[in-house]
Formats: structure tokens, sequence, C-alpha cells
């Protein structure tokens, strides 16, 4: 059953880039597997699937525990207390969730400098500077993560200065909307965003946009990366 979900949200990336005029291989897959057991990465992990993400830390540490057998890219997507980037720093090869100065220069300063100080060993080591995505906050969604938009290029100029950590790009989560044009005017205005990012930042090469319910939509207004956990898992728990 997983094998079939699997191929069916490949060829709706497939698909969507070929409607946007776009190569396959100009989006990523990263497979969002809280709340689904180990066993279930691994066998996503089985049929191919390399990137993973979580949103709760000790929730994903446990299940990394099991899995160092396995080459894994972890990637941490949920909401970061301060009082967690030192293991988030330490277990992940991304964060798609930095909204604030205070977590930029924790993550900068606990990445360690030496792989092997890293908290959860398997075959091929994390290495090297930490992956960042600034996520923005979209729709002005109080309580929700993510930065105003006019707030990027500070923390952008912060992360870049940070010999640990590497600007990637930009992450959002549009409020929920039905309908495609909808979606799609939402993931406009972040490709906007993203494009300003790129002309002081030219380095950057990632945005992540997109879930089960509107990959299309993120596809065709720019996504280089798309988060898809339901579309894979069925429905959680
Ligand atoms: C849960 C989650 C997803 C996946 O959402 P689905 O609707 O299950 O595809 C993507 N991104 C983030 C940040 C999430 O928390």
């Amino acid at each position: 059953m997983a094998d079939s979900a699997f191929k069916t949200v490949r060829r709706r990336i497939r698909d969507a880039c070929a409607a946007a005029g776009r190569p396959a291989a100009s989006v990523r897959l990263v497979a969002i597997s809280k709340t689904q057991p180990a066993d279930k990465i691994r066998y996503l992990h089985h049929l191919g699937q390399r990137r993973f993400g979580e949103s709760y830390l000790d929730e994903a540490t446990a299940k990394q525990a099991e899995l160092t057998d396995l080459d894994i890219e972890w990637h941490f997507v949920g909401p970061i207390q301060s009082n967690k980037t030192r293991a988030i720093a330490a277990a992940f090869d991304w964060v798609h969730s930095v909204d604030r100065l205070k977590i930029v220069r924790r993550l900068a300063d606990q990445r360690p400098a030496d792989p092997k100080s890293r908290q959860v060993s398997r075959q091929e080591p994390l290495q090297g500077p930490l992956n960042v995505l600034i996520q923005v906050n979209l729709d002005d969604e109080p309580g929700k993560s993510g930065c105003a938009p006019d707030a990027i290029p500070e923390l952008a100029a912060a992360v870049a200065e940070h010999e640990r950590l590497t600007l990637r790009g930009l992450m959002a989560i549009p409020a929920p909307r039905e309908r495609y044009p909808d979606q799609l005017r939402a993931f406009e205005r972040l490709q906007a965003l993203y494009a300003e990012l790129e002309s002081g930042h030219p380095g950057v090469d990632t945005l992540s946009a997109g879930m089960s319910a509107d990959l299309e939509a993120a596809i065709a207004a720019g996504a280089t990366m798309v988060r898809v956990g339901r579309g894979l898992f069925g429905a959680r728990g």
C-alpha cells in the first residue's frame, strides 16, 4: 500500500513539473514522517526515499536511534523552541522552520564543528554546515510559526554570516485553501519573496512549499522541495 502511495506522489510531482514546463528533477520530495513508526520510514527508504522530515524533536530522535544504519537526510520542519536548538543542530541536516534571530544565533553556536560529536551516529555522519530555510508566515496567521515577510532580509543576512549555517532558501505553510487558483495565488506571493531573497543571496536554491493537499499549485509557483505526509503514509492517528 505504501508502495502505491509512493508511486502516486511521485507521479503527481512529475505531472505538476510537466505542466509547469519544469524538469521532474527540479523538485525534491521530503517525506514527512511525524507520528509514523520507524518501520514505515525504513520501508519507504527501502523503496528509494532518502529525505525525511520530522516536527517533534523527542519523537524524531527516538526514531533516528532505530534507523542509524540507513543513509537518511533528516529535515526538521516543526516549531523550534530555543531550549531544543542544541539537539536539533546535532541531529538534523536541514532545518525548515527558522523564524527569529535568537534561533539563528543558537543554531550557529551549537552546530557541532566535529561531526563525531553529533548525538546520533549513522553510516554517513552528518558533516558541515546546517542547511537553513527561513519560514515565512505568509498569511499573517496569529500563533503560527514563521517570520513576517519584511523580516526576511535581516534573518537571511544573519544566517549567511555564520560559517556553520548555509542559507538555502524559504519555507512556508500557507493557510489551507480549497480552490487551486487561491492556492496558486498564495504560493505566487511566496515565489516573489523568494525571488527577492535570491537577488541578495544568489546561492539560495530551495523553495520548500506544498504538502499533500496543494503540491501541484506549489510546483506551478516554483517550489523546489515539497513536504508530503498523509499522501505517503495515510492519515495520521
Ligand atoms: C505535517 C507537515 C507536513 C505534511 O503535511 P501533509 O498534509 O500530511 O502532507 C508538511 N510540512 C510541515 C511543516 C508539516 O508539519
